[in-house]
């Protein structure tokens, strides 16, 4: 095995230096960048700093569009829909910009007890979820990280009418190597940790106390997951709290990093942007804002530069901005959310939440958004259960074989959706997409896709390839 990371070096010069150079990059250079991109193969620091500040609303656009044919290429018309889970808001941590902070004595204070979760899971289950983001603070109760493992089997063991979660990702603070050993036994999905910042100074300043100070425990945390043997793990910035420029080359290179050590990067990254949060200065005037435009250059830049790796949004962003960004490389949303502790099963209280919403509409409402637009809402969870995870789903994604597997895996979840979960009003509008989804698929995987979602039709659930 591999010698523990102490850190993963982020080389500032180089990073200062890919911008300086590429800070003045003329039309030539950029239409370079994006017919690289156009081959899928990804781009490396430079080519994206060249990309950062292009402003000339007509070449602007050449990079959406760009971004959008490779997003269409590789994910189609697929968005895979997930809901968190907020299990507790205790937390230890002293982190600026996020409600839950120690110190916020604004917050209501909840661990919820596995009955309590038990009830949370359910209210998910009725909606239709089939996939859930377990959060959590950095403090658990008496039982300590056991409490983590524990409620992910109380989640899997929710079963209502035709329903359960099939799949469960996880963002809890870092881990120690046998605590992410114990993670990988109880059959998470991904394990996501989003490095917030880094850049080291401005980290320093948003988390003054609690574990979480230390920088490099935290940025070390994917190389223990993968040494555990997680090899779906995801990462992500806090976009606001320093330059979006460099936190993508900085990103870049912690990508490098993994890739170089286990032959495998992120599965996913997130993309959040601070919101207003109890008791936060910093999250209600954030030091490096990222205007609309920049987050939609975030979302299509990274899209070209690992046309491979899932990107995902949450309903901090607004439906507005969700509609806009969904065509530039999103694969991923979250949908009816809730961020506060026994959210589902009671109300959604703002003060014991984590940030407030910018996407407040229920699971149904969303879903005929989306399919109103021409995205399949897709409640897939086959990779995993096939052992397609890591090396093994880049081996199968790279050739663009992955699409035989998860546009009928996407039809057929979508449809189970429909009739177990759909309105009547949704249920026209997904109809229709499927129809004419089914029309423009190759004939082989149309045979497929047909013959899964006609099983799903007679009564069959949980049906995949
Ligand atoms: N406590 C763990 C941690 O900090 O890694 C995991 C859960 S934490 C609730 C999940 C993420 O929420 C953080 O990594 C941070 O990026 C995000 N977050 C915190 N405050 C936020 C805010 N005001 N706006 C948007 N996202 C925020
Ligand atoms: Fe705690 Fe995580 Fe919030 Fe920091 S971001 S205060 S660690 S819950």
């Amino acid at each position: 095995m591999l010698p523990a990371a102490e850190t993963v070096p982020i080389d500032d010069a180089a990073i200062a230096s890919a911008l300086e150079r590429e800070r003045l990059a003329d039309s030539v250079r950029v239409r370079e960048v994006l017919a690289r991109a156009r081959e899928l193969k990804g781009l490396e620091a430079g080519d994206m700093a060249a990309l950062m500040d292009v402003s000339d609303p007509g070449l602007l656009h050449e990079v959406f569009d760009t971004a959008q044919s490779v997003k269409q290429s590789i994910y189609g018309r697929r968005l895979v829909i997930f809901a968190p889970l907020y299990v507790s808001n205790m937390c230890a941590n002293e982190c600026t910009y996020c409600a839950f902070r120690a110190r916020n004595t604004e917050l209501e204070r909840r661990a919820l007890t596995q009955d309590e979760i038990a009830r949370e899971t359910r209210m998910l289950v009725d909606q239709g979820h089939k996939r859930v983001l377990l959060v959590a603070g950095e403090s658990y109760p008496r039982e300590g990280f056991s409490y983590v493992l524990k409620s992910i089997d109380t989640v899997y063991g929710m079963t209502h009418d035709q329903g359960e979660i099939r799949r469960i990702n996880v963002n809890v603070a870092p881990l120690t190597l046998e605590q992410f050993r114990e993670l990988k036994a109880a059959k998470i999905g991904t394990y996501q940790l989003f490095q917030e910042t880094y850049h080291r100074g401005t980290y320093a300043s948003v988390h003054v106390a609690g574990r979480k100070k230390d920088y490099d425990w935290r940025v070390t945390a994917m190389d223990r997951a993968m040494q555990a043997g997680i090899d779906d793990v995801g990462i992500g910035v806090l976009f606001g709290l320093f330059d979006w420029r460099y936190e993508l080359l900085a990103l870049m290179q912690h990508i490098r990093h993994l890739e170089a050590r286990y032959g495998v990067g992120p599965h996913t990254i997130s993309v959040p942007r601070l919101e207003p949060a109890s008791g936060s200065d910093v999250a209600a005037h954030p030091p490096h804002a990222v205007s609309d435009v920049d987050f939609r250059k975030i979302v299509a830049i990274l899209r070209l530069a690992v046309p491979y790796t899932g990107i995902i949004m949450s309903t901090r962003e607004s439906a507005r901005i969700r509609r806009e960004t969904f065509a530039l490389g999103v694969s991923q949303i979250s949908a009816g959310s809730r961020t506060n502790p026994g959210g589902y099963a009671g109300s959604e209280r703002e003060n014991a939440s984590q940030f407030c919403l910018g996407d407040h509409r229920p699971l149904d409402e969303v879903i005929r958004d989306v399919a109103g637009l021409g995205y399949i809402p897709s409640f897939c969870t086959a990779c995993y259960r096939l052992g397609r995870t890591g090396q093994d789903f880049m081996d199968l994604a790279k050739p663009g074989e992955i699409k035989e597997h998860c546009d009928p895996n996407a039809l057929a979840t979508f449809v189970e959706y429909l009739i177990d979960y759909g309105s009547e009003e949704t249920r026209a509008v997904g109809e229709r997409l499927v129809e004419s989804v089914l029309a423009s698929m190759e004939p082989s995987t149309r045979q497929m896709a047909a013959g899964m979602v006609k099983r799903v039709r007679a009564g069959k659930r949980d049906v995949f390839c």
